[in-house]
Formats: structure tokens, C-alpha cells, sequence
């Protein structure tokens, strides 16, 4: 006779504690005791844990990804004539890509419904950068996302209690409970939220290097291949971009200096790095959603709603829509400023040989500019500017960023470890090589 198979949470924990894979009927219970509460926090994060040591099989992955996603609702955006594509990064640092791309690609007339998340680990979340927008919402209704997707074609919204509600609740504990650079859990949170959306097609930048959640590119690699196997089998055309995280993504971290430094890139003022990174994810959306045939042909569709100041204008209509402050647009000193604004120097001639993006991102937490509990503020004014680059000569005396703080011993902390994370050698050296292969 075999035995009935236990649905207790203690017993489903202890069976992936012990290796075994999961039934879908298992992986079921777990994601519905995420969603409905019936399981408690520190059983979830057990469970977390577990799959964080013992993995998932591509089976268990494709069934949790399922069970994410059908946690919610699972938008119908069929009837909105437009093409929808999103994009999604596994997480970075100074990656504001979000804020000003979906605008640059609705812009082109592809619509983009993004549900995105907050940050994570030592990495920034989209939603917390437009918080620090003063007003701005992204807790919509799924029925005013919907008609702010037909009507402008572009949205920016969290997990609600109707979208993906299962990662909303998975994230918060994994942020904070060291389960965040976990193959299966990536995929599920990330393909939950973009799958429940509505999209036609999505596109990926799949980040590797130290201040990435995969450190390396052939980490970075397995994963991209898993979430585009996954997204594929459940229907959705998807790419996938390797792109290198070494150094911080612009001169920018920080919840409402990234956001200052987006609106710079609508401008056509962005930093070289982001612009190369942002044109290449949106080369393959606008190419994925057949609104251009080559990458030549995006480009130009691309640099058109900058050099128009249409995307802008969409952004600011973004903005206005969730209720934020609109004026910010033109105006970036009404976002959040900190108290403090104090440059760190070098302390002698030579060529910045690496900005270490871990350090900088622990820089920023310490300053307030993410969690380590879940129910922690963040402080959006804080972070930092005017961050120098990996190959930039420097003088001694001049800045090699600026401190934004609102507290004189979290600012004597940053300043230390800044003075780490950058290191100035006397060799000239060449810039990162940042956008690696397309995985279809
Ligand atoms: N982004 C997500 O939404 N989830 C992850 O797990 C990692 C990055």
C-alpha cells in the first residue's frame, strides 16, 4: 500500500530538505500557503532555504513557475489592439533601465505592462525608484491597469493582491532571509509576474558579475537558458541578454538620484553604459514584437523618441497617470534630496581600475537606500552621484562621487567603503565589455 503523500507543511520542507523533488501537488500547497497565509513565515522561509541548497529539477521549476503565476489573476490585455512586450532584469546595481526604457519602447507603439518588483538582496527594485516619485502609485487595480495600458500603453505596477500575489509575499522573505541567488526561485518570481501581465512577448537582461545574483556568465548563462525554456513552454516568446554587472550601471545609485539620472537618458543625457544596455533590450523588444525588422532598424525607431522628446512625454504621461508629481520630469531638484551632499576625493592621480558593485550596493543599504528586514523604509533621497567609471583618469583631489545622506555615522560608514569599492591604480585600462550573447 503507499503511503498518502502529506500536504503538512513540515513534511513537504523536510522532503526537499532531504533532496527529494516535489510533486506538483506539493510545490501547489507551498505556493498557496505563500498566498493564502496558511503557511507561516518562518515555514516559507524554511522551505525557501531548502530549495535554495537542494535546487529544483526543470519539472519542479516549470510546475512552481505554474503556481506562481496562476497565484493571481492572469491579465487578458487581448482585446488592446497594440503589441505588449516587457522586459525584466534579474537584478543589478544602478540599474534603472525600466524607468526609461518601457517609455522609449511605447513610444515606438509597442505597449508595455510591467509589474515589477522592489528591491532585493543588495540590488534596487523598480517600484522603490518610482516611490520616490512624490505621489506616485504602482498599487493600481488590475481595472486601472488595464485601462491605463489601452490608453497610454504603458504602465508600471507591483504584485497586487490579484496580480502574482504568491512572489510579492516569496520576495519580501527572500530578501531578507539570504535565498535570493537561486536558479527556480529566480525564474518563478520573475516569469510569475511577466507571465500574469498580459504580454506577447518579453525580453530579458540576465546580469552576471559582482554585483550580480550570478557571478559568473556561465551561471548567468544556465539561467537565462531556464527562464527562456520555461517562458517558451508556457506560451510566450521570449530572448534573453547576458549583460555584465561588474560596475554599477551609470553614475547613479540610489532610489531618487537613479531616477533623476533615467529622466537624464530621455533626454539623450544618459550615460554611455546605460544607453548601451537600454538600446540593446530594446533592439530585441521592438525586433520580438515585429515592429522592426533588424537591429539597425530599432535603433533608429529608438534614438527617434529621444531625439522627439516623445518618450519623455510619455514618461511624464506615466507619471501623471499613477498620481505622481509630474513636474519632476522637468524639474528632477523636486524629487527627494538628501541632507548631506559631500564628495569623496581621490587620494591620488591615476586611472580607475574597478568600481566594485557589491561595494557600492552595500554602500547604498548602509545608507538607507534599501532593506535588511521586510518591514524596513527604505530612504529614497539617499545613494550616490556623479560615480566615476572603470578606465577614467582621475586627479588627486577631484570627486569620485557624491555622498547623498541624511545621517552623519551612516555617511562616515559609506565613505569607508566607497574608498574600497574604488580602486585607482596608475595603468590606463579600457572599460568593461557590458552586453554579452542573445539566448533564444
Ligand atoms: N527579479 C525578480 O523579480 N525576482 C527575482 O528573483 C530576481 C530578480
Amino acid at each position: 500500500m503507499s503511503a498518502v503523500p502529506s500536504l503538512f507543511p513540515q513534511h513537504i520542507i523536510a522532503r526537499k530538505r532531504d533532496g527529494g523533488a516535489l510533486t506538483q501537488a506539493e510545490i501547489e500547497a507551498f505556493v498557496r500557503g505563500a498566498t493564502d497565509g496558511s503557511w507561516a513565515d518562518y515555514q516559507l522561509s524554511a522551505m525557501l532555504m531548502a530549495i535554495f541548497l537542494r535546487g529544483m529539477t526543470p519539472g519542479e521549476t516549470a510546475h512552481f513557475t505554474r503556481a506562481m503565476m496562476e497565484s493571481g489573476r492572469v491579465a487578458d490585455l487581448s482585446g488592446i489592439r497594440m503589441p505588449k512586450a516587457d522586459k525584466h532584469s534579474t537584478g543589478g546595481v544602478g540599474d534603472k533601465v525600466s524607468l526609461h526604457l518601457a517609455p522609449m519602447v511605447a513610444a515606438c507603439g509597442v505597449a508595455v505592462p510591467m509589474i515589477s518588483g522592489r528591491g532585493l538582496g543588495h540590488t534596487g527594485g523598480t517600484l522603490d525608484k518610482l516611490e520616490a516619485i512624490p505621489g506616485f502609485s504602482v498599487n493600481l487595480s488590475f481595472a486601472r491597469y488595464r485601462a491605463q495600458v489601452k490608453r497610454i500603453g504603458l504602465c508600471l505596477i507591483g504584485q497586487t493582491a490579484e496580480l502574482a500575489p504568491a512572489d510579492k509575499k516569496l520576495y519580501a522573505l527572500r530578501d531578507v532571509t539570504g535565498t535570493v541567488e537561486c536558479i527556480p526561485l529566480i525564474c518563478g518570481s520573475i516569469l510569475a509576474k511577466k507571465l500574469a501581465e498580459g504580454i506577447d512577448v518579453l525580453v530579458l537582461d540576465v546580469k552576471f558579475g559582482r554585483g550580480a545574483f550570478m557571478k559568473d556568465r556561465k551561471q548567468a548563462r544556465a539561467l537565462a537558458q531556464a527562464l527562456v525554456r520555461v517562458a517558451r513552454a508556457m506560451g510566450k516568446p521570449t530572448r534573453a541578454l547576458l549583460t555584465a554587472m561588474d560596475e554599477p550601471l551609470g553614475r547613479a545609485v540610489g532610489n531618487a538620484l537613479e531616477v533623476a539620472e533615467s529622466i537624464d537618458c530621455l533626454r539623450g543625457r544618459g550615460p554611455a553604459d546605460t544607453m548601451a544596455v537600454t538600446f540593446a533590450l530594446g533592439e530585441q523588444m521592438l525586433m520580438l514584437a515585429k515592429v522592426a525588422r533588424s537591429k539597425a532598424e530599432a535603433r533608429a525607431k529608438l534614438e527617434a523618441v529621444i531625439a522627439d522628446g516623445s518618450a519623455l512625454r510619455k514618461f511624464r504621461q506615466m507619471v501623471a497617470a499613477q498620481r505622481g508629481e509630474a513636474r519632476v520630469v522637468d524639474e528632477p531638484e523636486r524629487l527627494p534630496q538628501a541632507k548631506l551632499k559631500v564628495p569623496l576625493r581621490a587620494a591620488r592621480n591615476g586611472f580607475v581600475q574597478g568600481v566594485d558593485a557589491m561595494g557600492v550596493a552595500l554602500a547604498a543599504l548602509r545608507l538607507g537606500a534599501g532593506r535588511s528586514k521586510v518591514e524596513e523604509r527604505i530612504d529614497p533621497a539617499v545613494g550616490l552621484s556623479a560615480l566615476v567609471k572603470i578606465g577614467e583618469r582621475v586627479e588627486k583631489g577631484q570627486p569620485l562621487c557624491v555622498i547623498h545622506a541624511n545621517d552623519r555615522k551612516r555617511l562616515a560608514d559609506a565613505r569607508r567603503m566607497l574608498t574600497q569599492a574604488i580602486a585607482i591604480g596608475r595603468r590606463p585600462c579600457a572599460g568593461p565589455s557590458l552586453i554579452g550573447e542573445v539566448i533564444r
